[in-house]
């Protein structure tokens, strides 16, 4: 009997690249250290409230349906996705907001508002936008960049696009009102990207957003999860929760079996790790050659900012907020600067406020509302912090901070509230330096430079999720999955 491909990880790459090897006919077995998947897109339930610990703003519809369709089955019998307008409600300090949404006339009017001749700047930066979107995601993000040829080939493309500008200048070059060139350059912080450093490619974002709308499962990003976890297990594919890695067995430079915490060896034709690239080359690999040299190389590299997460429960709906709102604080680029490079916390912050109950209200008691607040946050090699202490520092910090900007009466409503810091994410998710999205999407780091979706030394060997091409968020794991899915049939299909 053909011995399974595992799955190190339940993250939504392990789980779309899982379902996509059951539904080719391989078997497959998911391995997840935590006791429930969705790796970020953990859930938290505490006294009736629902926390969907991480991804919030589902884009790229068809790229989830296409995992149903595939299978043979039908998304919407599995979870209901549900559109959220505005996409997001931008606020300054200075009273501005500007509701982004996928109506032409009302952003025009908007944008109007802030800088009457940013209407026509806008109108010719969504064209660049939509012709990254082509190059960048419809055509290459979901193929794998094994060999530098690959990258050669897309390089004419990429030339044509400026991609060696980063999203703000390129956005700078269209818009001249400082609050729409923020407006339009922070998508590349939802994967980790520092737009001030970050490929121009990243403007795509707002392309995709543009084509598909942004969406919300009922019943929270954790639905989608479940419904995700409910389809492979229908394809007859087995998924083990408690099931810590320890070690890639290998034979040469083949894999031939895993090894788990609780000392099981369970064989293997083939291993997608959806860890962490660092944890997987170093801590699963690092007795290997090929393990010892990558860990060393992957260490060099920049790696993403981390987040400071704070969950919280509360008596009472804010009816006023919308369902996503980004916060801006005083500063931008000098803040984004302290993120990415400073070896302190700043005194400000820039926050995103996620409140769910706004779309779906089952997701607290009724007449409550549960929400969630981040701050991006320097991972722990930029800034050695103290998370212990740090943490609640910011907790408060910020509890004070939303209920006099936008949510009156806050602490007076608190029923319940938790924290993930940066330890967390080194920790619950093994994330080298803490980092929220794995290695920095900077060009140097992107497509053929990032670490690829198989291994180039170790044939069995693939990687899956943020730290593989094209890299993270939603639609860029799933992305990864494709691209690691077709070499993996390839080399396991009868
Ligand atoms: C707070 C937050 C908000 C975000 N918001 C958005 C958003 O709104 N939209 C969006 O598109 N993206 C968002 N992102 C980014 C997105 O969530 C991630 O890029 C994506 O979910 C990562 O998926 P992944 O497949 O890389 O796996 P991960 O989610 O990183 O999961 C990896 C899994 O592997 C498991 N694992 C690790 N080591 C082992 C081991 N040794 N043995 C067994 N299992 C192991 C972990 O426990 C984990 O479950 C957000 C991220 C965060 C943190």
């Amino acid at each position: 009997m053909m011995s399974k491909a595992i799955v190190i990880g339940s993250g939504f790459g392990g789980l779309a690249l899982a379902i996509r090897l059951q539904a080719a006919g391989i078997p497959t077995l998911i391995l997840e250290q935590r006791d429930k998947p969705g790796g970020r897109a953990y859930v938290y339930q505490d006294q009736g409230f629902t926390f969907d610990a991480g991804p919030t703003v589902i884009t790229d519809p068809s790229a989830i349906e296409e995992l149903f369709t595939l299978a043979g089955k039908r998304l919407d019998d599995y979870v209901e996705l549900m559109p959220v307008t505005p996409f997001y409600r931008l606020c300054w300090e200075s009273g501005k907001v500007f509701d982004y949404d996928n109506d032409q006339a009302h952003l025009e009017e908007q944008i109007g508002q802030f800088n009457p001749a940013d209407v026509e700047g806008y109108r010719r930066f969504l064209d660049y936008s939509q012709a990254v979107f082509k190059e960048g995601y419809l055509k290459l993000g979901t193929v794998p960049f094994l060999s530098f040829r690959d990258m050669v080939r897309a390089g004419p493309q990429l030339a044509r696009l400026q991609a060696w500008r980063s999203v703000y200048s390129m956005v700078a070059k269209f818009v001249e009102d400082d609050h729409l060139r923020q407006a339009f350059s922070f998508h590349s912080l939802l994967v980790g990207g520092n737009p001030f450093a970050t490929s121009s490619i990243y403007t795509l974002i707002h392309a995709l957003e543009r084509e598909w709308g942004v969406w919300f499962p009922r019943g929270g990003t954790g639905a989608l999860v479940q419904g995700m976890v409910k389809l492979f297990k229908d394809l007859g594919g087995e998924i083990e929760f408690n099931a810590e890695v320890t070690q890639l067995e290998a034979e040469g430079n083949t894999l031939k079996a895993v090894k788990l915490a609780d000392g099981r060896r369970i064989d293997a034709s083939a291993v997608a790790s959806n860890a962490d690239v660092v944890h997987t080359y170093e801590k699963l690999l690092g007795h290997h050659p090929v393990g010892a040299k990558r860990s060393t190389s992957l260490k060099r590299k920049r790696m993403s900012n981390s987040l400071f997460v704070l969950y919280f429960g509360l008596d009472h709906h804010h009816e006023q907020l919308a369902h996503h709102t980004v916060c801006f604080g005083p500063r931008y680029k000098e803040l984004i600067d302290d993120i990415f490079n400073s070896d302190a916390l700043a005194e400000d912050f820039s926050l995103y406020l996620h409140a769910p109950c706004v779309t779906d209200p089952s997701l607290a008691p009724p007449g409550c509302g549960s929400y969630y607040v981040l701050a991006p946050v320097p991972h722990l090699g930029t800034a050695d912090l103290d998370w212990e202490v740090e943490g609640p520092r910011l907790r408060e910090r910020i509890f004070d901070y939303l209920e006099a900007h936008y949510m009156p009466g806050l602490r007076d409503q608190l029923v319940t509230h938790r924290m993930f810091t940066p330890f967390d994410f080194r920790d619950q998710l093994g994330a080298h330096q803490g980092s929220a999205f794995s290695i920095e999407p900077i060009l140097t780091q992107s497509a053929w430079f990032r670490p690829h979706n198989r291994d180039s030394r170790i044939a069995n060997l693939y990687l899956v999720g943020a730290g593989t091409h094209p890299g993270a968020g939603v639609p860029g794991v799933i992305g990864s999955a494709k691209a690691t899915a077709g070499l993996m049939v390839e080399q396991l299909s009868p």
